[in-house]
């Protein structure tokens, strides 16, 4: 069925309204036609109904289609508008429809088809712009909820940020405190080992077998402590960045056998084999002996800890000419995977029980993740539940000194795990001489 359109004509002139009403029978359109003389009426008639087009004279009576289009446009009635209008007024035509009518039309040109035509394209015209008006009104509250979000998104920053500000002056306080605390034990720690060597030396005086046995108790306690104070200094000194290496030409092979050394007696009172494997063509690096040593006993002696039954092996070589690996392997207890990336953080244990069956700080892994990034190392780290695992490290030959503020330090950021590499992402390569069946290892996974 042919659409009806409710057309309002407003023109004071009897006789242009009679030609427009003609005009548009005579092209056939459905309509239900008002009519009305002047801009009094055609308001009221815009108030009371909703009309699909109106035909509206140039000139009325009292007022011009001017005054009215303005009183429509504050009123905000909305319905397309097409002014009719005498031969030499186009300008005048154009002028409102800046200001709100749709189109225009020459009384002249008062035709059937052009009646129609203006008619179609003026509520096409009008119901685009309502759809446009309505686009815009949408973005202008999604703008609105944006710009709320916004606001609310930079208040919880800046709550944020005022979080991670307490949050650095509490881990600072932190580092400062344990800095302050370890520095001021050691003093009265070293006095206390310093003494029961002298209690225990001969020249000093004879003590019976069990006044030795507690002076020897309270020596091997208090190096113990101070070992774990020395960790906790390390760390705050790491933390903070006031950690340097003090690098030196030494024999890489010495100081794995003078660790090796330290560790035995350990891992014979647990029945364990400890077997060093070195193969290398020139034993020189360039690198900070106290740290590689650190280093090396830190993972030794978590690999004596953890273990139970089985054996510890110790393997150097040279990759490259300028890169060498270290790769501690043990059949202890093994790391499962889900814990690869929190055991290098620190004070992260696997099991961070009261009742925990192994003693510790939480701070070897931390510290040696620490100083082999610091040396521009690598540590890979291959591990399985109830079979055992093996800690790989890599190492330039030479160590770089990089500058920290202008001075010898070296940076250090604590904590960035670009120098682990776990075996579930990247399995190291292990050392071909390594057999696994002959040396009694059990096979990982890969
Ligand atoms: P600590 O040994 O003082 O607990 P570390 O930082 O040296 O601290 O080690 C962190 C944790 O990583 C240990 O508590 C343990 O759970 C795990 N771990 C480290 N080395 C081994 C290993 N060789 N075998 C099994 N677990 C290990």
């Amino acid at each position: 069925m042919e659409e009806t359109f409710k057309i309002l004509v407003v023109d004071d002139d009897e006789v242009d309204r009679m030609a427009v009403r003609l005009a548009l029978t005579k092209a056939g359109v459905y309509m239900e036609l008002s009519e009305v003389s002047d801009g009094e009426n055609a308001f009221s008639a815009l108030q009371n109904a909703n009309f699909d087009c109106v035909f509206l004279d140039y000139h009325l009576p009292n007022q011009n289609s001017l005054t009215l289009i303005h009183k429509l446009r504050s009123s905000e009635i909305k319905v397309p508008l097409v002014i009719l209008t005498a031969q030499g007024e186009e300008k005048i035509a154009v002028e409102l429809m800046k200001i709100g009518a749709t189109d225009y039309l020459l009384k002249s040109q008062l035709f059937s088809e052009n009646l129609t035509r203006i008619l179609r394209n003026a509520i096409k015209l009008f119901q685009a712009e309502i759809k446009a008006d309505l686009a815009y009104q949408q973005l202008k509250e999604s703008h609105e909820q944006l710009i709320c979000k916004n606001q609310e998104l930079e208040r919880q920053r800046e709550q944020i940020q005022l979080q991670n500000l307490r949050l650095l002056e509490a881990s600072r306080l932190k580092t400062k405190f344990l800095a302050t605390i370890s520095h001021e034990f050691r003093t009265p720690m070293n006095a206390i080992i310093g003494f029961s060597q002298i209690l225990l030396r001969p020249k000093f005086g004879q003590l019976n077998s069990q006044q030795v046995d507690m002076v020897e108790r309270i020596l091997n306690n208090g190096k113990h402590l101070l070992m774990l104070l020395n960790e906790v200094l390390d760390f705050s000194k790491l933390e903070s960045g006031r950690l340097e290496l003090k690098p030196e030409i030494l024999d890489l092979e010495k100081i794995v056998n003078n660790s090796v050394s330290e560790i035995m007696s350990l891992a014979e009172a647990k029945k364990l084999s400890l077997v060093v494997e070195t193969d290398l063509q020139n034993t020189l690096i360039f690198n900070d002996s106290v740290r590689v040593r650190q280093i090396l006993i830190n993972l030794l002696a978590n690999a004596v800890k953890f273990t139970e039954s089985g054996g510890i092996w110790v393997e150097v070589k040279e990759i490259t000419q300028n890169r060498l690996t270290i790769t501690i392997r043990d059949t202890g207890i093994g790391i499962s995977s889900k814990d690869f990336k929190h055991i290098f953080e620190a004070f992260r244990q696997v099991d961070q029980g009261i009742s925990r069956k192994y003693p510790g700080t939480g701070l070897g892994l931390a510290i040696t993740d620490s100083l082999v990034q610091m040396m521009g190392g690598k540590i890979f780290l291959e591990s399985k539940l109830g079979v055992g695992s093996i800690f790989k490290i890599e190492l330039p030959r030479q160590i770089r000194l990089i500058s920290n503020h202008g001075g010898d330090g070296y940076n250090l950021n604590l904590g960035n795990e670009e120098g682990i590499y776990y075996s579930h992402h990247n399995p190291p390569q292990l050392p071909s001489q390594f057999n696994r069946a002959s040396m009694g290892y059990p096979h990982l996974k890969q």
